[in-house]
């Protein structure tokens, strides 16, 4: 089955997923995606699989990607950094450093956890994590298994969320700084889900994209499940505007969101295939610069 369809944002075990790198390359064969970008939280470390067992599945593009956390204006921003050079040192001290303040995080959220009465051993929580990257979705998973919750999104609600109790921030770092990185190491730097809670902010998203834009930003993602009709279409003008491409896709975490699907996300979201070629153009560009 050829869909005509990409998705260029998904996570592993290596980070929040629940599928190995290989998994999605299947799953996404399965579908008949042209393309899958893994782009897992802060880290690199599943790219050497991901670029391995996409020898075994050659229908698929597979693209090596990261997304990193940042603050911007006060609000959590995430950029996501496509067809990087996955061993680069200056990626990848960036990305340690990143991982350090991330486990500080976590030791503080078991802690705030166990005072209020929820057991979340560090190395139970880690569990079916591959790599080094603990994420709040594994400290939900945890709390779900031995406590009475309904699903993770309660966990969330009722203790992990911003403002929840058990919640502990981490310093981010700035999206400039995210961005310069990935450029440096030959990717493009996109913003993720720039729309949140389905409103529509198009002043603010042109804010973030004058301040954006000038440094470096290569693309915003107009395909995203929880995007409607109306909200691709802001996004999409708004990269008319500044001139920048489009991108997109699923965020699929697996297991940890089962209402997501690779590729379709709630089922309606379809990332064309045509947006690919500007994209690789972009990098090319880029490569002839460095
Ligand atoms: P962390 O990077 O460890 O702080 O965890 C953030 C991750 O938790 C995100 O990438 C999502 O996968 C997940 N997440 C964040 N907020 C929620 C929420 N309200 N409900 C479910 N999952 C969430
Ligand atoms: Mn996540
Ligand atoms: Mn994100
Ligand atoms: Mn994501």
């Amino acid at each position: 089955m050829k869909l005509n369809t990409i998705d260029l944002h998904s996570h592993s075990t290596y980070s929040d997923g629940t599928l190995t790198p290989e998994e999605l390359l299947c799953a996404a064969r399965k579908i008949g995606l042209q393309a899958l970008a893994l782009t897992d939280h802060d880290t690199v470390a599943g790219i050497p699989d991901f670029l391995q067992a996409a020898v075994r599945y050659p229908e698929v593009a597979a693209i090596p990607g990261v997304e990193i956390s940042t603050l911007c204006s006060g609000r959590e921003l995430h950029i996501i950094g496509l067809f990087l050079d996955h061993e680069n040192p200056g990626l990848l001290d960036f990305l340690n450093d990143l991982q350090l303040k991330r486990r500080r995080r976590n030791e503080r959220l078991a802690e705030k956890l166990a005072a209020l009465g929820y057991a979340a051993d560090l190395e139970a929580v880690s569990k079916q994590a591959k790599g080094k990257i603990i994420g709040r979705p594994h400290f939900a998973e945890h709390l779900l298994k031995n406590y009475d919750f309904a699903n993770a999104r309660e966990v969330f609600d009722k203790l992990l969320k911003r403002d929840a109790p058990a919640y502990v921030g981490r310093p981010l770092p700035f999206p400039e700084a995210a961005i310069e990185v990935i450029r440096r190491a030959g990717g493009i730097a996109v913003w993720a889900h720039p729309i949140y809670r389905r409103s529509k902010e198009r002043s603010w998203c042109r804010r973030i994209l004058r301040r954006l834009v000038p440094a470096g930003l290569d693309a915003i993602e107009a395909y995203y499940p929880q995007f409607d009709e109306s909200q691709t279409r802001i996004i999409r003008e708004l990269a008319a505007e500044f001139g920048i491409a489009l991108a997109g896709g699923s965020d699929y975490h697996g297991a940890h969101q089962p209402d997501i699907s690779l590729g379709t996300g709630y089922g309606e979201l379809r990332v064309p295939a045509e947006i690919l070629p500007e994209l690789q153009r972009r990098r090319g560009d880029k490569i002839r610069e460095n």
